[in-house]
């Protein structure tokens, strides 16, 4: 029984390895790490460095290390980018997801776990968003992610197949024990940039709008700290276990923080004001984005225990100064 993780080495998988290798699962990685790091991998795991478009390398994998499950994280994940090349986000996150669910159900690996999004709501009408909301992306990063939340259901209800795609809304944070956290160097997402800004990385840091309607002004979001994301992953990896059926969950804590408290929280945790800029609101951004986080809960089982912004910050600017270290150290 092996888990395939495939981005194994990008933020969010490689915090899935960590967690199944501490729970005793074998574990195989596909990953052809574009944007990941083979030490964010858990030695425990094997890599197999290739491309999950490659149907037939997937194949072997999967037979030659009896795969039973696949998580599936690899992908592009940076919603401008999208805008400016939609050809390249749809082959990467949609053409190559359908041949890596055409190889799964060829191989009858039954159970198969999806790295969704909250941009397929685009701009929600009213806050919390719930799972059955309208589904509007308003990016083709969104849209990607929503075609292969389309493949799976289509393909779970014609073949031997249940899924499960998890809808993530702000993944911030590291791992505690400090063995991964989010690597990438251009980093677009406000914890980080605020985490780079107190270290003096970025000589300043910009607030996209003050003018929503919104309590401050700015826009609100609900961070969910990368190790309850990923213990939602392995409650889905149960529940389709245990005879569970395909669903889409939220994944986020149903609560919302607005940028000009991020800001705060990264200056409480760094102990000192960072110089913060005025700037203009930035495409695409909804005044507030908060999962409607009961199903996730009530279905997986799901029960997060890292429920505070700021932890989340402390932990994100901890690994900040790791990196900062490593990438002095190199
Ligand atoms: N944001 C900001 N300055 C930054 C980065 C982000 O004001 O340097 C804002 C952004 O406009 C959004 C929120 O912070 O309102 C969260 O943005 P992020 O890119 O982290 O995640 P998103 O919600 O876009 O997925």
């Amino acid at each position: 029984m092996t888990v395939l993780v495939t981005g194994g080495a990008g933020y969010i998988g490689s915090h899935m390895v960590l967690a199944l290798v501490d729970a005793g699962e074998d574990v195989v990685v596909l990953d052809n790490l574009s944007t990941g790091f083979q030490w964010a991998i858990s030695p425990k795991a094997e890599l197999v460095i290739g491309d999950i478009g490659d149907q037939e390398l997937a194949a072997r994998v999967i037979s030659e290390r009896g795969v039973n499950a696949i998580v599936h994280f690899a992908g592009s994940i940076v919603v401008p980018d999208s805008v400016a090349d939609p050809l390249g986000y749809y082959s990467n996150n949609t053409v190559k997801s359908r041949a890596l669910i055409e190889v799964c159900v060829h191989q009858k690996v039954p159970h198969f776990i999806f790295s969704s999004t909250a941009a397929v709501y685009g701009i929600p009408v009213g806050n919390p968003v719930y799972e059955d909301s309208d589904l509007a992306p308003i990016s083709p990063y969104g849209s990607s992610k929503l075609m292969t939340e389309w493949m799976l259901r289509d393909s779970a209800a014609a073949y031997d197949l249940e899924y499960v795609a998890l809808r993530y809304f702000n993944v911030a944070g590291a791992d505690p024990q400090g063995r991964s956290g989010q690597s990438t160097p251009r980093a677009t997402h406000l914890i980080k940039v605020a985490c780079q800004t107190m270290l003096g990385q970025r000589d300043h840091m910009d607030v996209f709008g003050k003018d929503y309607d919104t309590p401050d002004g700015t826009c609100v979001r609900d961070y969910i700290h990368v190790c309850d994301l990923i213990s939602a992953h392995v409650d889905a990896l149960m529940y389709l276990r245990g005879g569970g059926h395909s669903g889409v969950f939220n994944c986020g804590y149903g609560e919302g923080y607005s940028v000009l408290d991020v800001i705060k929280s990264v200056e409480k945790a760094g102990g000192k004001p960072i110089d913060v800029r005025d700037a203009p609101r930035r495409a695409g951004d909804p005044p507030a984005l908060i999962a409607g986080a009961d199903k996730v809960r009530a279905e997986l089982g799901w029960q997060p225990q890292h429920n505070d912004l700021d932890k989340i910050v402390e932990g994100a600017l901890a690994w900040e100064r790791h990196l900062q270290l490593r990438n002095d150290a190199a």
